[in-house]
């Protein structure tokens, strides 16, 4: 039976689809537990509430392009429920599931280090929070979705391009090891939108896409930002309160599971629960940074409000993989100027988003030293989860101060000699190493990852002499080649998603055939692994790419 499709956008009632009801149980706990705005139309507005209801927007034509068949069955969907007209209608927002309850969420955040007052969800609706078999929670959340009360001027909507590189990207990261939000699908909208894609006058119509990402909390730093600058002591506290109950439940050690009412009658939330908390926070941060750091990830955009609370990447905009060494590379061309969110700037930007975070967090505190315990906790996780990347991605069993030297000073290297990051470690660990023995020429199995032939040439000495410090290094750890190989596969992917590979599949998709998002999909499942027949996805950035909007340069417009 195809699901109903409301006539008016705030009429959309709860329709039931048989064709893609899984059986799934929602628990919206956020709107229960928590104060949200009396009005209910999405005319843009200030919000002193945790939340505003907002119905999405219906869309002409809903077409599935993609989706994640691990977030599809962790839900509960089969693949019939999955191919059903339904599931596209519902998450394209045209239809709902019984139990959700769509709403946007308040919050505000720095922006490139500015506070920017109120934000919240412009263009993202939460459908609602599923339990999953598990008992864990997933929040379902549309981006594009339509407008909403904190949409200020901007139309709700989302553009094909942003909405595929959201979708590929997060899976990506996910297959990567590293802590990200999820995407279940990508749907067209049948519907064009307005963008000025590089910012210079020139707006035009571009198809419009919806992702329906998931995770088990969206709450970022920004909602509790916004409560503290509007002096808002009971909302953020009640934010904080909810958050620790809902999404770091192990921190209530046995009394878990008790009804955050009840807890706050028990004053189970005291300052030592909250130190613990931040602490947390903080060291979850600390692991994704790291985590991005190993493999090249730039973010692009690490304003408070794209900071999750879980420590997971989110808001996936104007953001890049390294192709050639750069720590001070960044694709967001809105950054072009102070390149603050640059590569090798992000350890320290995540830092300063945690000290505004911290800041934002003080009225819960008479002890301001518990708050710097945990921006502690966040250097000394950084170091331990970057010591880890090292060993990883040298091949060592273990990382000392000399073997970070050793990493710094490939890093010069890569960077002066234009080498491509992710094509220098998987080649590193083919190099055998010959302890005391020279290298005197560019082994074979890194010549790939060299984009300059002349700059290869001139730093060869520099890097033979490095390969046998790296060589005599790897002899001292007295464990089998194969051991050392496996660890280093371990930590050095063989496919990211290049920039231009992302772009690929979208000039495709624009055209018509979305047969590339599935095959990028499928090769970045297993991103260790070796492909075989798959190598064209594992190839230095072609010429072409190096200076091209979509590819090297992107702009916030999405
Ligand atoms: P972002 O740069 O995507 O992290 O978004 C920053 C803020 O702008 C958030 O409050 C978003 O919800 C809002 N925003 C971005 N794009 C749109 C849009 N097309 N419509 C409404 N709000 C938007
Ligand atoms: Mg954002």
């Amino acid at each position: 039976m195809p699901p109903s499709v409301p006539s008016d956008h705030h009429a959309a009632s709860a329709v039931a689809t048989p064709d893609v009801a899984p059986g799934l149980r929602f628990d919206n706990a956020f709107l229960r537990e928590l104060p949200g705005d009396p009005e209910t139309a999405p005319r843009p507005r200030r919000v002193d509430a945790a939340w505003a209801r907002a119905a999405p927007t219906p869309v002409p034509a809903p077409r599935l392009l993609a989706h994640s068949c691990e977030v599809a069955s962790e839900l509960g969907f089969t693949a019939g429920q999955v191919e059903a007209p339904g599931f596209a209608a519902v998450f394209a927002g045209n239809a709902r599931l019984p139990g959700m309850d769509p709403y946007a969420t308040n919050y505000g955040g720095h922006q490139f280090g500015h506070w920017a007052g109120q934000l919240g969800d412009g263009r993202a609706i939460t459908l609602g929070e599923a339990i999953v078999a598990d008992g864990e929670r997933r929040e379902l959340q549309l981006k594009g979705a339509g407008l909403t009360a904190f949409s200020r001027t901007a139309d709700g909507r989302a553009v094909l391009r942003s909405s595929l590189r959201e979708f590929l990207c997060s899976e990506a990261m996910h297959h990567l090891g590293i802590p990200t939000t999820r995407a279940l699908s990508l749907v067209a909208t049948g519907e064009d939108v307005v963008r000025d894609l590089l910012y210079d006058g020139h707006p035009a119509p571009e198809p419009g896409a919806i992702v329906c990402r998931v995770a088990p909390s969206f709450i970022r730093f920004g909602h509790f930002e916004l409560p503290y600058a509007r002096g808002d002591v009971d909302l953020l506290r009640q934010l904080a309160e909810f958050c620790i109950w809902r999404d770091f439940p192990h921190l209530l050690g046995a009394r878990a599971g008790t009804p955050l009412a009840t807890l706050r009658a028990q004053g189970a939330f005291d300052e030592a629960l909250h130190a613990a908390w931040f602490a947390e926070v903080c060291e979850r941060t600390a692991r994704m940074v790291a985590g991005w750091m190993r493999v090249g990830f730039v973010h692009g955009v690490l304003n408070t409000d794209n900071m999750s609370i879980l420590g997971l990447t989110i808001d996936y905009g104007p953001y890049g993989w390294i192709d050639d060494y750069d720590p001070d590379w960044t694709p967001n061309t809105t950054d072009a100027q102070g390149r603050r969110y640059r590569f090798g700037w992000q350890p320290k930007v995540a830092h300063w988003n945690l000290m505004r975070l911290a800041q934002a967090l003080s009225p819960l505190f008479t002890d301001p030293a518990l708050l710097q315990a945990g921006l502690d906790r966040y250097a000394a996780a950084y170091a331990a989860a970057d010591r880890a990347a090292i060993a990883g991605k040298l091949g060592l069993a273990a990382c000392g101060d000399e073997d970070a030297a050793l990493m710094r000073d490939l890093h010069v290297l890569l960077q002066a000699a234009e080498v491509d990051m992710t094509l220098f470690f998987c080649g590193l660990a083919d190099v055998e190493p010959v302890p005391g023995a020279p290298f005197d020429a560019l082994p074979e199995a890194l010549q790939a990852a060299f984009y300059d032939p002349a700059k290869a040439q001139a730093h060869a000495p520099a890097f033979a002499a490095w390969l046998q410090r790296w060589s005599t290094r790897t002899g001292e750890d007295v464990r089998p080649a194969e051991a050392r190989r496996a660890r280093m596969g371990r930590a050095n992917p063989r496919y990211v998603l290049r920039n231009y590979l992302a772009q690929q599949a979208i000039e495709r998709a624009t055209a018509g055939d979305e047969a590339g998002i599935g095959e990028l999909l499928e090769v970045l499942r297993r991103p260790y692994d070796d492909q075989p027949g798959r190598e064209a996805f594992a190839q230095r950035r072609p010429a072409w790419a190096k200076d091209r909007a979509g590819c090297s340069m992107l702009s916030c417009s999405s």
